[in-house]
């Protein structure tokens, strides 16, 4: 794990237009939106505001390179090895980009450089191991044939991103679509376009031909919508709302685009009365504060067996009382601010609804400081399972206990959501815990574990978490069409 033992300097900015076929350009109508550092408040940059002029551009130069082949139908070893060139350099500049990440979202710099940079650098560097490793099968059919399937890059794609680990979903993005071999326009989070304007640099300089990568920053419904709508885009990669995605999905039907999404989630944390309290209450605290709460697969709703319920309180309490919150820059902080005032007014409206429904606040509830869109780390007890705390997604510090004594019940509880991105339980019965397992409805179970993340490893939703899956070789998958062809041998 890479530490950070001195208060880190903010870092310069130095990529602000949108990056289209090679070049640094500011956006076709010549406006600007601010970007802000949510821990102070002030405008750290002034961004290029694309439309769908620049899309219109960015799109023209991903499809010449895609029909242009220079990329698509480069020597997949080549392919490769440039990503590998871009993965040494992200690592090279990991202190930067860990920066930059704090400056532009708010984010600890120690979970930035420990946590989202490593990250991206390996998922780079995992998916160009398969850019030569992607092929068919022959297939056995009837007949004086010779059957076969290959995989091919689905073309170009359209690649639209949250705020919450901006570096991380673009690497989640690009790495799959560089090694099939398709070309990317990337429209980053209007909160946070610096950290992947960056990387566009970065891959650059590491000699990823002109065109293959283009970003646009810019908003959701003008340059996203754009986007979406473009005849030339052939796939759509979305991770954000689901108000949003159902839009996309809607927009995206007329040029029957193919799409995957990595949605919200209202994810369930199931603690028996058996398991290693210690280690489910640093899992369970893990699971929610990290990232400020703001993460899709968040388990926000915990579940604990009556029996332990009080003294797995205890400890998150004493948790919660510890964190450090205050400068992201400073090595020591384990909290930092929310992204923006819009997110940090919703999770002090919930804390509101919380009370309201008639849930205890046991910890926090309120801003932290008077600077800063800080929220201190809040903790519900009592909440029962209709209130809105329980069911809607908040993406904030804000934890709502569960309790249950029904065992066979706490399944059905557990999965009476239309989420189901995630989902945790912890039990030293591991037998009972791979039961529990087989009956949640979620992309992903951690047992006894929390926040497990690999390149390797496929994320994704069931039910309304999303469509599709990313990372691993499902990934991948996504972002190939398979052909299929046959010669009569006769
Ligand atoms: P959040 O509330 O977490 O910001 P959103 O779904 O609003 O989630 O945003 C995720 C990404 O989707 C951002 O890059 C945003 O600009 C983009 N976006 C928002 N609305 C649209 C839209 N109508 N079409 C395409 N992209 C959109």
């Amino acid at each position: 794990m890479d530490t950070v033992s001195q208060k880190v300097p903010r870092p310069q900015i130095r990529q602000t237009d949108c990056f289209i076929g090679g070049k640094w350009i500011p956006s076709a109508s010549g406006k600007i939106f601010e970007t802000i550092h949510p821990a102070t408040e002030e405008v750290i940059a002034q961004v290029a505001e694309g439309d769908k002029e620049d899309i219109d551009l960015a799109v023209d130069a991903a499809r010449g390179q895609f029909d242009g082949g220079e990329w698509s139908r480069l020597d997949a070893r080549e392919r490769g090895q440039l990503m590998f060139k871009l993965a040494d350099l992200l690592e090279e500049h990991a202190d930067e980009l860990a920066a930059l990440e704090t400056l532009d979202n708010g984010k600890p710099v120690k979970d930035a450089r420990a946590a989202d940079i490593p990250l991206v650098i390996d998922c780079i560097r995992y998916y160009a191991g398969w850019a030569d490793k992607i092929q068919g099968d022959t297939i056995p059919i009837r007949g004086d044939y010779f059957c076969y399937t290959q995989r091919e890059p689905v073309g170009v794609v359209g690649q639209i991103i949250p705020w919450n680990f901006p570096a991380l979903m673009v690497a989640w993005k690009w790495g799959p679509a560089l090694a099939a071999g398709c070309t990317i326009v990337m429209k980053p989070a209007e909160q946070t376009p610096l950290s992947c304007l960056r990387m566009a640099r970065l891959a650059q300089q590491a000699g990823i031909p002109d065109g293959v990568i283009n970003v646009v920053p810019g908003y959701g419904p003008t340059a996203g919508a754009a986007l979406v709508r473009h005849p030339g885009v052939d796939k759509i990669a979305f991770t954000g709302e689901l108000a949003t995605a159902k839009i996309i999905q809607r927009e995206a039907a007329d040029t029957m685009k193919r799409l995957t999404f990595e949605l919200g989630g209202k994810s369930p944390n199931v603690v028996f009365a058996d398991a290693d309290l210690e280690a489910a209450a640093a899992g369970a605290h893990l699971g929610l504060y990290f990232n400020q709460g703001q993460c899709c697969c968040a388990g926000s709703r915990l579940f604990v067996e009556s029996k332990v319920h009080d003294e797995l309180v205890e400890r998150l309490v004493e948790k919660n009382k510890q964190q450090v919150i205050g400068d992201p820059f400073d090595p020591a902080t384990e909290q930092g601010p929310q992204v923006d005032e819009a997110q940090f007014d919703k999770i002090l409206d919930y804390v509101g609804y919380g009370k309201q429904d008639g849930a205890q606040c046991v910890t926090g509830g309120k801003r932290f400081g008077n600077q800063g869109y800080f929220v201190e780390p809040t903790l519900f007890t009592g909440v029962t399972d209709d209130m809105r705390i329980a069911k809607d997604e908040i993406f904030g510090p804000v934890l709502s206990v569960l309790r249950f004594d029904d065992v066979d019940e706490i399944a059905r509880r557990a999965n009476d959501t239309n989420f189901g991105l995630a989902a945790a339980v912890w039990s030293r019965d591991i037998g009972k815990a791979h039961r529990f397992a087989s009956q949640l409805r979620a992309g992903t179970v951690w047992v006894n574990c929390y926040d497990v993340f690999d390149a390797a490893a496929p994320f994704g939703g069931f039910k309304q978490s999303g469509l599709g899956r990313e990372l691993g070789e499902a990934g991948l998958a996504a972002y190939t069409e398979s052909k299929t062809v046959t010669i009569a041998v006769s």
